[in-house]
């Protein structure tokens, strides 16, 4: 069961997070919509309510009224092909002899079975699937015996994957990163406290403003009245291996990590795509909303190109992603996107998007195009083909599914019909973000984890070469 989600952290001197949770989770509502919590704790017990859905749909005033407190956990959870259900969101709580905990989870564990299965055998009962339930067990364990901050690192030692936390014991909130970085979280400081968030736009929102990323295999805590925050690193880091996916498609433009605003990377990817796989065009066609930036930066050094909307999207229709089947999501597509005549009827149209998943859209998009009268469909994709499965957390297809996963380009070019289709190199990505290309996982793309995989070697060869640009 993979998670790809949101999550807040909240603790503030005397004052609610209910509502500053809800506000951040709307804020992450793009991490997640197919449920979201809310746990919180009034200094004597915690009030809770989690469900499927919406940010919108799940909350209500009365609920906000009623989780009273002032510390609290979101979480907004990814659709994933697992598992659904009330039973797998979040944030996961329990109360032991220690406590309560609660922990919402954004990340991977690349060994939950093995480590369900040891803590099933020491008289842990599980009632999900999920590996949040297996971290909340294994920190439960170790808090029995030991203060958070030992309890967290011997926790940390068991667990194997990527993992961005916020963890809420007793009234005490804190947040951990994997000890690479794989997925983000930072520290914000928000009216009378601090925040833990997935990402800076929910800062924002709140008012607040970014401190930092959390470091990977930092531990943050924050004190119990909001006061101040405490840093520890708990685990040696070595090589990072942060998610340039996040960079790409997940994160929102209007965040920061790392120190690096998405929209300017996207832009600045753009003008790389350029660069690399620039084509002569009447005009430059961004796939709405996920290939605007990278389509502004291209058409930016595009010299003397027309960059106009040529998709209108309906912004009523969720992620394609979310519907289950595959003929669900061909329908999506259109549902979802329709041509603007003047801007492509006879003309040679370039459209940029940010990355090629089952190629479903592309495939779609192209017929439509094509259909509505467009002379020449050229397609520049603002990342490397993607090739492998994501372990680490994000929710991409099996490799089965993927289109690219045993084509070359020249076969994918021909599968989704373009006259011409190129993509951005794994160099470029690493160049533009500043990066070595050692410290990003491009699992995805190479084939290569930063974690042992079973079935898959983190050396493992891509069975077609990284890049074939023409
Ligand atoms: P596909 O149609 O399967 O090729 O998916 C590609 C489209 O979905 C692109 O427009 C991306 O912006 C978007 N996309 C890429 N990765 C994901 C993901 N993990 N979840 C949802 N949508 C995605």
């Amino acid at each position: 069961m993979h998670e790809k989600c949101g999550v807040v952290g909240i603790s503030t001197e005397e004052r609610s997070v209910s509502r500053s949770i809800y506000e951040a989770l709307y804020a992450l509502q793009h991490r997640g919509q197919e449920a979201a919590g809310i746990v919180t704790h009034d200094g004597f017990q915690q009030h809770e309510h989690v469900d499927v859905g919406l940010v919108g749909d799940v909350f209500d005033q009365s609920h906000i009224d009623n989780l009273q407190g002032a510390a609290g956990l979101g979480h907004v959870r990814y659709p994933t092909d697992g598992e659904l259900g009330r039973s797998c969101a979040q944030p996961f709580s329990i109360s032991f002899k220690g406590g309560t905990l609660s922990v919402s989870h954004n990340g991977n564990l690349v060994n939950t079975d093995k480590r369900r299965e040891w803590l099933a055998n020491a008289g842990h009962t599980f009632t999900t699937s999920s590996d949040t339930e297996v971290i909340t067990h294994e920190l439960a364990r170790q808090l029995l015996d030991k203060q958070p901050v030992a309890g967290m690192r011997a926790t940390m030692e068991n667990l194997h994957g990527s993992y961005a936390l916020t963890v809420m014991y007793d009234e005490r909130v804190m947040g951990v990163r994997d000890p690479r970085g794989n997925r983000p979280l930072c520290l914000g400081k928000v009216d009378n406290g601090y925040v833990l968030v997935s990402e800076s736009a929910a800062i924002d929102t709140l008012g607040g403003e970014l401190i930092r990323d959390v470091r990977p295999g930092e531990l943050i805590i924050i004190a119990e009245d909001g006061s101040s925050y405490s840093s520890h690193q708990l685990v040696e880091t070595g090589q990072p291996a942060h998610c340039f996916f996040e960079y790409v498609y997940f994160a929102r433009p209007d965040s920061t990590l790392e120190g690096r605003l998405v929209y300017d990377v996207r832009r600045a990817l753009g003008r790389k795509l350029w660069e690399e796989t620039g084509i002569e065009t009447d005009v430059v066609v961004p796939v709405p909303d996920s290939g605007r930036a990278f389509a502004s930066g291209y058409a930016e050094v595009a010299e003397g190109v027309e960059f106009a909307e040529g998709l209108m999207k309906n912004r009523y229709v969720g992620r394609t992603f979310i519907l289950p089947t595959q003929g669900e999501r061909e329908r999506a597509v259109r549902t979802k996107l329709n041509p603007i005549k003047s801007t492509i009827v006879g003309k040679t149209v370039t459209i940029v998007d940010d990355s090629i998943v089952r190629g479903t859209t592309s495939k779609q998009l192209i017929t439509l195009l094509r259909d509505a009268g467009a002379k020449e469909i050229h397609l520049r994709i603002g990342s490397p083909p993607i090739r492998a499965p994501c372990y680490m957390g994000i929710d991409m297809a099996t490799r089965e599914e993927l289109i690219a996963a045993e084509r070359t380009v020249e076969e994918v070019e021909a599968d989704i019909g373009a006259d011409s289709l190129a993509y951005l190199s794994p160099e470029a990505i690493a160049e533009t973000l500043e990066f070595e290309f050692e410290s990003l996982c491009t699992g995805c793309v190479t084939g290569r984890y930063p974690y042992d995989i079973s079935g898959e070697k983190t050396d493992r060869p891509v069975k077609q070469p990284v890049i074939e640009q023409e």
